[in-house]
């Protein structure tokens, strides 16, 4: 195969060069106004091209290997906190939050499955903020209570999606204090 960022001849969809190269991750901070602190490690445009392979038949080899080069720095906690993927549906073939999920149990965190679901899936790709705000998510928790978890994601844009999840879990008794996410559009 070749690689998605040099297309040099490669064994894995990121040649090792371009992940010394690109998968630098350089975590930033970003404060919701809701006071969640969501912690992103790359730009978005740093990993456009290995983020549009989402959907592509090797999507999930990719985010496995972003997941590993991210997370592999992430602090280990010393009490119980889960991770709570984002409406880690895997009706595309795999869940590519519940994967980042995955790779932060290497890291201590405790994954909470199929807990986080958005009623609503309609696609904000290109759409202004104002369809985003008439077209809320609908998330529905049915986790425990009484918990502190970390909310996992890809990207983050406005961060009306984190918002929502974070209200959600909020009234269901879950303490949130970070959220994780691979990309800020922003920065
Ligand atoms: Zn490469």
């Amino acid at each position: 195969m070749r690689c998605l960022s040099c297309r040099r001849l490669a064994f894995s969809p990121i040649c090792r060069h371009c992940r010394r190269l690109s998968l630098a991750p350089w975590p930033k901070l970003r404060r919701l106004g809701c006071g969640l602190d969501v912690v992103s490690f790359y730009s978005y445009d740093e990993l456009e091209p290995f983020l549009l392979s989402k959907h592509l038949p090797h999507g999930w080899l990719v985010y496995n290997i972003i997941a590993y080069e991210t997370f592999k720095n992430v602090d280990i906690p010393d009490k119980e906190i889960y991770a709570l993927p984002i409406d880690d549906d895997s009706s595309g073939g795999y869940s590519h939050t519940a994967l980042l999920a995955k790779c932060l149990k290497r890291r201590g965190y405790t994954p909470l499955w199929s807990v986080l679901r958005a009623q609503n899936r309609v696609s904000y790709a290109g759409q202004p903020l104002s369809f985003r705000l008439q077209n809320p998510r609908k998330f529905s928790y049915s986790g425990p209570s009484g918990i502190e978890a970390v909310l996992v994601d890809d990207i983050v844009t406005t961060g009306l999606t984190l918002q929502e999840a974070y209200g959600e879990l909020r009234r269901n008794g879950v303490e949130i204090s970070t959220a994780f996410v691979l990309a800020d559009v922003d920065r």
